[in-house]
């Protein structure tokens, strides 16, 4: 098998991944921070991540993956006092809707949840550690990191300090490189906002420190990979980087990996522009959860994705032709025996299906190695050239591709009915539903029951019904 190649941040290059301890990965990702629902461009990055882990298990690794919750950074703080509310009660309901998208686009639990409120003695602890090294200084009942003392101040982000003031200082946890200061560890507290009594004195953390304290309590001082969208990269893990390497005087994170942003029609999601979409958002224009992943999968993390609602049309269509195609094997009866090559054809799908992955996650390309293969299986089937003997080596094949991209399983009804939506409804327009139609017909006609019966099931997912009139025609309506 050939050896797995990730882009590093930190070097600016694809290098073999080597683990610490052979056949174990340590891996921290910063989670979503819940002070609103998260958006399809965060589960852009969250769906990477997935796929990075489900491979390294793929490939045998055992795997220490922790996730953290921010539920103490500036805007929670702010958004809660405002509320009237205790960080808990105001981050609670955030915390669940983001478990529950997980569920729905199948994004597997990493092995470990933490959460920023639970470990505020851990950052407390890694300030003093900071303090008695004199990397930190106190001000206004704030305590914040000299960055001059830390040579190597972006070598993540390769940002040029040059024109950076020494004592110059910012305060919000979020801020461009243009405005790279010494940062808040620790912030004095605000009047009306939540802060805890601590041996540093009153206040809470900064949004950085939360991620080295929690990483290292549970990784140790050097993790194999820690990755993020591109925009973490500066100026949070840049920060991270600093504040742990201080403090240990150890390489903090081996590997860095980074998504790129997805973008909406080309243009940056935001509020304003009114292409800003959650999970909910989608799922109530009848998209599924299935197609959703599969759209955001299928562009690998370092490519800029253009989300349009084509590409997720598109996306639905190529989870459904899977399907279809894992139904055929299934029920369809074949001649017995084997097709001369077709062993060997399956073979070199899996292996560049694994080959595609392994050079940095190259999804588009695992995902062609499948897609060729199901193809030239079809056009056989067609035919009747397939054989009943190659059945099961298609079927462990396709079952390897679904241990990482997790489209293949027919649950998305019941999954938008256990999230409150009534079924699929919608998202399809009546020149949609009329090529459904036909394609289940020509299905028919092909004597491929299979998919003309995946076809009716779809659109009664979706509540719409099918008659077979006298006249051998097919009419439809919705429910
Ligand atoms: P946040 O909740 O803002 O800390 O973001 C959670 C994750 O989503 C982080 O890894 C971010 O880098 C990532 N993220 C935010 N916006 C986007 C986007 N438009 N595309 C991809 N990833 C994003
Ligand atoms: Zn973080």
């Amino acid at each position: 098998m050939p050896e797995i190649q990730l882009h590093n941040t930190l070097s600016g290059k694809v290098e073999p991944f080597v683990p610490q301890k052979p056949g174990e990965v340590r891996i921290y990702t910063c989670g979503p921070t819940v002070y609103d629902y998260a958006h399809i461009g965060n589960y852009r990055t969250f769906v990477f991540q997935d796929i990075l882990r489900r491979f390294l298990k793929l490939r045998g690794f055992k795997l220490h993956h922790v996730m953290n919750l921010t539920d103490v950074d500036d805007r929670i703080i702010a958004n809660a006092a405002a509320a009237g509310k205790n960080i808990r009660d105001y981050t609670e309901k955030f915390a669940q809707a983001f478990f529950d998208d997980c569920k729905m686009l199948s994004i597997e639990a990493p092995e470990q949840w933490v959460r920023a409120t639970d470990h505020i003695d851990d950052m407390v602890q890694l300030i003093q550690r900071l303090q008695e090294k004199t990397f930190t200084y106190p001000s206004e009942g704030s305590i914040y990191y000299r960055i001059a003392k830390f040579p190597n101040y972006g070598k993540l982000s390769k940002i040029d300090l040059s024109g950076i003031q020494a004592g110059a200082r910012v305060d919000n946890d979020r801020y461009e490189k243009e405005s790279a200061r010494d940062f808040a560890l620790w912030k004095a507290p605000k009047p009306g906002e939540h802060f805890w009594e601590t041996a540093i004195g009153p206040g809470r953390p900064g949004w950085h420190i939360e991620c080295s304290a929690m990483a290292m309590k549970y990784l140790g001082e050097t993790l194999d990979i820690h990755t993020g969208g591109i925009d973490l990269a500066f100026p949070h893990h840049e920060n991270e980087i600093a504040q742990s390497e201080a403090a240990t005087g150890k390489p903090f994170a081996r590997y860095w990996l980074h998504a790129e942003h997805l973008l909406v029609e080309g243009e940056k999601m935001s509020k304003s522009l009114g292409n800003f979409f959650t999970l909910r958002d989608l799922f109530a224009k009848g998209y599924k959860p299935s197609a959703l992943r599969f759209a955001l999968a299928s562009v690998p993390y370092r490519k800029q994705l253009n989300f349009t609602f084509d590409g997720l049309k598109q996306a639905t269509n190529s989870v459904e032709r899977l399907r279809n195609f894992a139904d055929r094997l299934k029920q369809a009866k074949f001649p017995a025996g084997k097709q001369d090559g077709m062993a060997a054809r399956i073979a070199k799908a899996a292996e560049e299906f694994d080959a595609g992955l392994s050079d940095d996650l190259n999804t588009a390309r695992a995902l062609a190695a499948v897609f060729d293969l199901v193809r030239e299986a079809n056009i056989a089937m067609d035919k009747g050239e397939f054989r009943q003997g190659d059945v099961a080596a298609v079927q462990n094949f396709l079952a390897t591709f679904d241990r990482v991209f997790a489209v293949l399983e027919d649950n998305d009804a019941e999954k938008l009915r256990a999230l409150g939506y009534g079924s699929v409804t919608g998202g399809l327009t009546d020149a949609e539903i009329d090529k459904l139609v036909a394609e289940r017909n020509a299905a028919k006609k092909k004597r491929d029951f299979a998919t003309a019966d995946r076809i009716r099931k779809e659109l009664a997912d979706r509540g719409i019904i099918l008659e077979d009139a006298k006249d051998g025609s097919v009419r439809w309506k919705r429910k």
